[in-house]
C-alpha cells in the first residue's frame, strides 16, 4: 500500500483511477492543477505521482516534473500522456519521470506500471537544487534568485538561511538554531544579527516586508517559513 497523488484535470479519469487504486489498497490524493499538485507533494510527500501533461494554469506536467525533481522529490513519477509527441518529449527530455502511460490507458496497464515503479522503490534523494514560492525562484546550485523574473541580490549567507527555511518548511526555527547552523560556533554573533539578516531577506522576497507572508515571526522563539 502506497500514498499516490494523481494530478489530472479530467474528472472521468480522476474518478476511474482513484477508485481502482483505492480498491488495490492505496491511499489516493488528487489535484486538478499543477499549483495544487505541487503544494500536495510538499505537504504530503507521496510515494508516487501520476502526472498529467496538459493541465490548466501555467504549470504543465513537464514543468512540474522538473520542479519536483529539482526540489529533491524522490518518489516515483509516471506521466500520463495524450499524444505521440508527448511520449517523445517524455523520452527525449531528462525530466526525471520513471515511466509514462498513453491515454486512453486500460486500468490493468496503469496498475501494472504503478506496481512496477513502486517496487523499484525511491531513488537516491538529490540535494535541494531549486525552489519556487510566490514570485520568487531560488537556484541553490548557482546561488541565483529572482522575483518576478528580476534578479535578487542575496548574499551566500542569506541563501544558506533560505535553504534552511525551505528544508524545514512549516517548522519553527529558533534564533539559536539559526545561529548554530548558519554561523556555527566559530564566531559569536548575537540573536540581533539573525534578526537583521531576516529583515534583509524579507526586503527582497516579501511583497510587503512589514507584513511578511513567507518568513513569519514566531513570538519569543524564532521564525517559520511558509512558502
Ligand atoms: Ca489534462
Amino acid at each position: 500500500m502506497a500514498k499516490i497523488l494523481l494530478i489530472e484535470d479530467e474528472p472521468a479519469i480522476v474518478m476511474g483511477v482513484k477508485d481502482n487504486l483505492e480498491y488495490e489498497g492505496h491511499e489516493v490524493l488528487t489535484a486538478e492543477d499543477g499549483e495544487r499538485g505541487l503544494a500536495l507533494v510538499r505537504e504530503r510527500q507521496p510515494d508516487l505521482v501520476l502526472l498529467d501533461i496538459m493541465l490548466p494554469g501555467g504549470n504543465n506536467g513537464f514543468a512540474l516534473c522538473k520542479t519536483l525533481r529539482g526540489e529533491g522529490f524522490a518518489g516515483g513519477i509516471i506521466m500520463l500522456t495524450a499524444r505521440r509527441e508527448e511520449v517523445d518529449k517524455v523520452r527525449g527530455l531528462n525530466l526525471g519521470a520513471d515511466d509514462y502511460v498513453t491515454k486512453p490507458f486500460s486500468v490493468v496497464e496503469l496498475l501494472a506500471r504503478v506496481s512496477a515503479v513502486l517496487r523499484r522503490g525511491g531513488r537516491t534523494v538529490e540535494p535541494l537544487a531549486r525552489y519556487r514560492f510566490g514570485a520568487v525562484e531560488l537556484d541553490f546550485l548557482n546561488y541565483q534568485a529572482t522575483k518576478g523574473g528580476e534578479p535578487l541580490a542575496l548574499t551566500p549567507r542569506e541563501f544558506k538561511i533560505l535553504k534552511l527555511f525551505v528544508e524545514n518548511r512549516g517548522r519553527v526555527i529558533s534564533r539559536n538554531e539559526l545561529l548554530d547552523k548558519i554561523w556555527g560556533y566559530t564566531i559569536f554573533p548575537t540573536t540581533r544579527t539573525v534578526d537583521n539578516h531576516i529583515v534583509r531577506i524579507r526586503k527582497q522576497i516579501e511583497a510587503n516586508p512589514s507584513t511578511p507572508q513567507y518568513i513569519v515571526s514566531v513570538r519569543g522563539v524564532g521564525y517559520k517559513f511558509t512558502g
